[in-house]
């Protein structure tokens, strides 16, 4: 799950981490308001949108008087920014951050992460900050340092002085900075957090260490116990199949391609899609609907695959265990009888229940054709779909 960055800098500010003063505006009103109550010479009025690169995109604004922060929250308000991160559709910008204005001397970039490598927390910086990191993996490696954080010692302040020095930061502020990598970690842990990200963290010329952007993505099967992380879900911010499936508790993954698959686990989903690629096909999503699912669920799960634009064609792959064809079966035959099926409809059952479903299916006035195997399946889907 992630969140916007002045609700990101909010519990930066929570523990202890450095960050500029600053208030949300939905309104060119509020906005202007909030400079007010600010009442610095300079502010900047970012654009609050789930994605980064916004600086490059135009929504990024330093205004230096009450009317330039009315004028920029009146263009950058309902304007759909289109930025590197957000793929060409762009998103809609419905909140504004209004930030007193930093006095930068140079920009640097820290962030925390998990490495699925060494299955530990690091701590990553760069000297090259405020650039895409990506870039900077790229043409100069060697400007990026990292610190593997022991699970039982957490990160210990002499590593986060080595960060510091690797990145050169300027000797004097040193120790200043390490403070505010140990107050991220801090932060990362306690809220069960899968990114954080810093970019970028600026010295300035008043010698303050500062987070000047933050972006979190939070565990999504931490969030059981962090009802105040909860709270900050934007779900203007999401895809409307994702909220759909997270309220059916389905977990729902859109992919690219053109086949819809509703299956039930995810090592079986995985195979599925190996088995349709291996067809020359590719999915546009797998609903996993989970060992225990009821009709009325396997129904939510179809309608979402059917409510995709993309879908050309679905694969139900289900192996009954625990799960019962027969449920399945009902689940895809209610769905399809509310919503219409318009695709083609390739469905393999086995397991528990099987011969049921099958009968299901068959007394069932939809188009569906059976298919023996999991290969046979998706080699009758992928043709299907053509
Ligand atoms: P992003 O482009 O979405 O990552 O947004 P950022 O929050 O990182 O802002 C982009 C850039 O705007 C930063 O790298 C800074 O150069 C600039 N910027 C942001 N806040 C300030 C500020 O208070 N003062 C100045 N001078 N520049 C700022
Ligand atoms: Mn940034």
């Amino acid at each position: 799950m992630n969140i916007h960055e002045y609700q990101g800098k909010e519990i930066l500010r929570q523990n202890g981490v450095k960050v500029p003063k600053g208030i949300v505006a939905f309104s060119p009103k509020e906005a202007v308001k909030a400079a007010k109550e600010l009442g610095t010479e300079v502010v900047v009025v970012k654009a609050q949108i789930h994605a980064g690169g916004r600086g490059k995109a135009g929504g990024v604004k330093i205004a230096k008087s009450l009317d330039e922060v009315e004028q920029y929250a009146k263009e950058l308000l309902g304007k759909v920014l289109v930025t590197h991160q957000t793929g060409p559709e762009g998103k809609e910008i419905k909140r504004l951050y209004i930030e007193e204005g930093s006095d930068i001397k140079k920009e640097y970039y820290v962030s925390l992460l998990v490495d699925r490598a060494t299955s530990r927390v690091t701590l990553m910086g760069s000297e090259e900050g405020g650039m895409n990191i990506e870039e900077v993996a790229e043409e100069t490696p060697e400007k990026i340092f990292t610190e593997v954080v022991d699970p039982i010692v957490g990160l210990t302040a002499f590593q986060a002085r080595r960060l510091a020095f690797n990145i050169n930061i300027p000797n004097n502020l040193i120790n200043k900075a390490a403070d505010l990598f140990l107050g991220l970690y801090k932060t990362f842990i306690e809220k069960d957090a899968s990114i954080v990200e810093i970019n970028p963290l600026v010295v300035t010329n008043g010698d303050e260490v500062i987070a000047l952007d933050a972006k979190f993505n939070f565990d999504g099967n931490s969030l059981y116990r962090h009802a105040d992380v909860v709270e900050l879900r934007d779900y203007d911010e999401e895809d409307p199949k994702e909220i759909e499936a997270s309220k059916h508790d389905l977990s729902y993954i859109p992919l690219e391609g053109s086949i819809g698959c509703l299956v039930n686990g995810a090592g079986l989903a995985m195979a599925t899609m190996d088995t349709i690629g291996y067809y020359g096909g590719s999915p546009a999503n797998f609903l996993d609907v989970g060992g225990s699912a009821t009709a009325e669920k396997v129904k939510e799960a179809f309608k979402i695959i059917l409510s995709d634009a993309h879908v050309k064609g679905i694969f139900v792959n289900i192996f009954g265990g625990i799960m019962k064809c027969d449920v399945i079966a009902e689940g895809v035959v209610a769905a399809a009888g509310e919503l219409g099926l318009e695709v083609p409809l390739v469905v393999r059952l086995e397991g528990t229940n099987v011969e049921l479903g099958k009968e299901i299916l068959r007394n069932s006035t939809l188009n569906i054709v059976a298919a023996a195997s999991l290969a046979d399946g998706a080699q009758k889907i992928v043709e299907l779909v053509g």
